[in-house]
């Protein structure tokens, strides 16, 4: 097949996902009863696409670092890719910190009973006990990282600690030399193997991804809940909507154009693909297979790059994530008519960071991990149902800006590898 064919079958394939989008939404709203019924046919393509996370991830980071050559060479790279996670985290928090100020979706409401909740909570020792909060988060963190099973976290997909093995590992074979040659050629082999298998499950993707909406707007509107619950939390969803905006639109793309000098839209047509992939499964963790092969084939970023960046980018960088967790947090302190202090604000800056890494690329992981910055500031926990009726909504929009971070920074960190390659060039 030639390279041109190859790229129109592409962008045929996502002209049916966008087909398959927007005719699950109108069967939804019209035959609720028989667009529910899709919801088996929408599990087995999530089935399928979950079922490749793990061995993936491992074969993917093993193979990038393995691509190396010299486990030295990580150094660099790895640095300049944690420094951007974090940076794009900790921008996205504060847009979210902005909106919510800006905006005050939740201002007007008082609820006296909340409000005693929280005076309870902040006797002498609520300060402590932030403190306390915030260490053991970071405990938690790195305990997070390390396993002392490693099957047992591939079966629950616990990325984090499949990563770091996976870095040490084949850093560990990048230094055997010729004694590993066979296992170093089988792991690229394996990898590769699981790509095209991917690509084989996204020629069904169309009929899976009609399925999942289809099923899950049809619920929302059996229950006679959707446009009640969009109506009632609909400048919340604006709020939250509008900082991914933000974010996607204006953050990201200055980021990109800064430093790869690449035109920010077309990144996103080139990323199309794994970007609705991530709106309808609302997985990072389920995308990451899609958006592996458009950076690599569309978007033309190197496989060294994409290996390398976009899983661990899949666990630990979630800037929609990081974003709802701080403006949730504010809108529910807002709406119960508690006023929070500008080191409340600040506390609820860094546990979103936190709680966002933390978060697992899965739907609805970010809900999980609110409880990390309510309890940090004193906002009853319980208090969380204001905003869980819209967040399967929001989850798939923050899950998309998601993946189009991590996007943006394996073309970002592409650039590092490209100059470290010209400076070993220079030197040689
Ligand atoms: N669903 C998100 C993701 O997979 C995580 C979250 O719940 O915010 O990226």
């Amino acid at each position: 097949m030639t390279e041109q064919s190859g790229t129109k079958k592409k962008n045929h394939l996502t002209s049916w996902i966008i087909g398959s989008i927007a005719l699950a939404i109108p069967v939804a709203l019209l035959f609720p009863t028989f667009a529910t019924s899709f919801h088996v046919l929408g599990e087995i393509f999530l089935r399928l696409l979950k079922m490749m996370v793990a061995p993936l991830v491992v074969t993917s980071v093993m193979s990038g670092i393995l691509g190396l050559g010299d486990v030295r060479k990580l150094g660099r790279p790895g640095g300049y890719a944690v420094l951007y996670y974090l940076t794009t985290t900790i921008l996205a928090v504060f847009v979210g910190l902005i909106m919510v100020n800006l905006i005050q979706p939740g201002m007007g409401a008082v609820d006296q009973a909340a409000l005693d909740k929280v005076a309870e909570g902040a006797g002498p020792l609520a300060k402590g006990a932030q403190e306390a909060g915030i260490g053991m988060i970071f405990n938690n963190l790195l305990l997070m990282m390390f396993t002392d099973n490693l099957i047992t976290s591939a079966a629950e997909t616990q990325l984090l600690p499949l990563i770091v093995f996976s870095i040490i590992f084949a850093g560990m074979l990048t230094t055997m030399g010729e004694r590993v040659r066979a296992l170093t050629t089988m792991i690229d082999q394996v990898n590769e193997a699981f790509i095209s298998f991917i690509l084989l499950l996204m020629k069904v993707a169309p009929l899976g991804i009609f399925s999942l909406v289809a099923a899950r707007f049809g619920k929302a509107q059996l229950e006679g809940k959707f446009m009640e619950t969009i109506a009632q939390s609909g400048y919340y969803m604006l709020t939250v909507i509008s900082g991914l905006s933000v974010h996607a639109f204006i953050t990201l793309p200055l980021i990109l154009w800064f430093f790869t000098r690449r035109n920010p839209l077309t990144l996103i047509s080139q990323m199309s693909q794994a970007l609705l992939t991530a709106f309808s499964t609302a997985s990072s963790s389920a995308t990451l297979p899609v958006t592996m092969e458009c950076a690599i084939t569309k978007a033309g970023v190197s496989k060294r790059s994409t290996d390398f960046v976009l899983p661990l980018g899949a666990t630990i960088n979630m800037d929609g994530t990081a974003l709802y967790e701080a403006a949730a947090a504010i809108f529910i302190a807002q709406a119960i008519g508690m006023e929070l202090t500008f080191v409340q604000q600040m506390t609820v800056a860094v546990t979103a960071t936190l709680a966002a890494i933390g978060a697992a690329g899965i739907p609805e992981a970010g809900l999980v991990t609110m409880v990390i910055v309510l309890n940090a500031v004193g906002i009853p926990t319980e208090y969380i149902g204001l905003i869980l009726a819209v967040d399967w909504l929001l989850d798939r929009f923050r899950t998309t800006v998601n993946v189009f971070g991590d996007s943006v920074g394996a073309a970002v960190i592409d650039t590092v590898f490209e100059s470290e390659n010209n400076r070993s060039e220079g030197s040689s």
